[in-house]
């Protein structure tokens, strides 16, 4: 099974690229040594809470402050889609993380833009992410840049970090002027299922996680209703706590009750899983067929932040 799902052509929505560095990366260009690197970085198979998650991407994030580190950065997780087969991936973090060493918002999302195209055989777009917990001001100099680049590499907003800390009726005025760019949210993932339901109403087309929504039959409804893709990250769950264990992950009844699903992995570093992996792991815990995954597949391609036509071509290779 594990060599089918390798072959098998995998779409990627919710993937975070500090999350996602290369430990031996890291070790390259921090002065660190590797026990260091791996203790900084990879969160282990339990967090007490997606606080302490968090706190994992200090690290990578001190490590993207210059053009080269972001380009390499960035390549080598194109390199590394295009290893696990990935035909298609939206690639996210929030480009003010990186302006620390006096680059502007544009100038990192070249940088990644740059990286990403020499690996032009795994197609990419960029999701650029509003932080909780930072300033008005600084959320709208990531929405210049987004609308700068939409369709020239961005395909959307998100909302990321602590919703249990910061939450989302905060970002409302913020989220009022996203206008025409794709919005994703991550919500529910800790807090409840009523936070799936505000993302929902605040513009979200997409919701980063929501696994909270199953409990909750009016969410699931709104789910339904208005075609919204949760971006399931099942290890990411168990390490955050948002779920105690893996065979209790609800990805599987949301498939069974018709909500439309990706499989994701969050972060292969932090998380410390690859996405072949966690294939597979759904496959044991679950018993997710390769026809289960071809349509998930063809789920996370309908709900991908492109244009019919690119849909299409894509669409003919999962097929
Ligand atoms: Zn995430």
């Amino acid at each position: 099974m594990l060599e089918e799902i390798k072959k098998m052509p995998k779409i990627v929505l919710h993937l975070h690229l500090d999350g996602s560095v290369k430990l031996s990366t890291a070790l390259k260009l921090s002065n660190l040594t590797m026990s260091e690197v791996q203790e900084q970085m990879v969160a282990g198979d339990k967090c007490p809470n997606l606080t302490e998650y968090l706190t994992k991407f200090d690290l990578p994030i001190s490590l993207m402050q210059t053009k080269n580190n972001l380009k390499l950065i960035a390549r080598e997780l194109g390199e590394n889609l295009k290893k696990e087969n990935v035909i298609y991936a939206e690639i996210r973090f929030a480009p003010i993380f990186h302006t620390r060493g006096g680059l502007s918002c544009d100038e990192v999302v070249e940088a990644v833009l740059d990286g990403l195209s020499e690996v032009p055989m795994v197609k990419t777009n960029l999701i650029l992410c509003f932080m909780r917990g930072l300033d008005l001001e600084s959320n709208l100099s990531t929405l210049k840049t987004a609308r700068k680049y939409f369709k020239k590499g961005v395909c959307a907003l998100d909302l990321a970090g602590d919703e249990l800390k910061y939450p989302l009726q905060d970002y409302q005025t913020l989220l009022k002027q996203v206008g025409n760019i794709p919005l994703t949210i991550h919500a529910g993932e800790t807090f409840k299922a009523q936070a799936v339901k505000q993302a929902i109403a605040m513009g979200a087309q997409r919701i980063g996680h929501g696994i909270k929504a199953i409990n909750d039959e009016e969410t699931l409804d709104m789910i339904k209703k208005h075609n919204i893709l949760l971006e399931l990250c099942p290890t990411s769950n168990v390490q955050t706590n948002a779920v105690d264990t893996y065979v209790n992950h609800p990805i599987l009844k949301f498939y069974q009750k018709g909500v439309p699903i990706s499989i994701n992995t969050d972060n292969n570093t932090v998380s410390n899983i690859s996405l072949n992996a966690e294939y597979f792991k759904l496959y044991q815990t679950f018993h997710f067929t390769l026809d289960d995954f071809k349509k998930i597949n063809l789920m996370a391609l309908n709900h991908a932040f492109i244009s019919p036509q690119e849909k299409e071509l894509l669409y003919k290779k999962i097929q």
